[in-house]
């Protein structure tokens, strides 16, 4: 998808702009193209941005560590301020990124474009990107009813750690 220049959507019928989504998106490994559907509004003072899409990806299961598909999908939207302070942070921002190394920047999922420029750019291939992130499963089981791996003795073991835990607990409730 190509980037969207902001003051071109104030020309737009109605100041929107709809975009088919049909694509791979940069850094997404996924099985599928992601399809769906977004739509860009200029507000004045902040961007209206809305997505349905979808895609398959292949993640691991945490408890059998099998691999499996997993329908990924968004159903979102965000506002974006148009601020002209935004300026400082886009000229300082990707140089700041790439010396902090790859691994700052996957924790910067949480960091969403929330401003932007007025004059700028809205990249819809990022701010998707970030939604289908954002919307990956904490938890990856392959099936909810996964036996996962069977315990060993060592899993065995720790049991009677627990016991002892609540052991304690319910002692300082007799004490009080
Ligand atoms: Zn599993």
């Amino acid at each position: 998808m190509e980037p969207i220049y902001i003051p071109n959507l104030v020309k737009a019928p109605d100041r929107t702009l709809s975009l088919d989504v049909r694509d791979r998106l940069p850094g997404l490994e996924s099985l599928t193209a992601v399809t769906g559907r977004m739509q860009v509004r200029h507000q004045r003072n902040y961007l209206e941005v809305s997505a349905t899409a979808e895609t398959i990806i292949t993640l691991t299961c945490d408890r059998c560590l099998q691999q499996y598909n997993h329908r990924l999908k968004v159903d979102t939207s965000e506002l974006i301020w148009l601020d002209a302070a935004a300026d400082k942070q886009d000229a300082d921002g990707p140089v700041d990124r790439a010396a902090d190394g790859p691994k700052n920047r996957e924790v910067g999922l949480e960091d969403l474009v929330e401003v932007l420029h007025p004059r700028g750019y809205f990249y819809p291939d990022g701010w998707l990107y970030e939604h289908l992130c954002l919307s990956m499963p904490h938890r990856q089981l392959c099936d909810r009813q996964c036996p996962g791996i069977q315990p060993g003795p060592d899993a065995r073991e720790s049991q009677p750690l627990l016991d002892r835990r609540w052991a304690s607990l319910a002692g300082l409730k007799i004490e009080n």
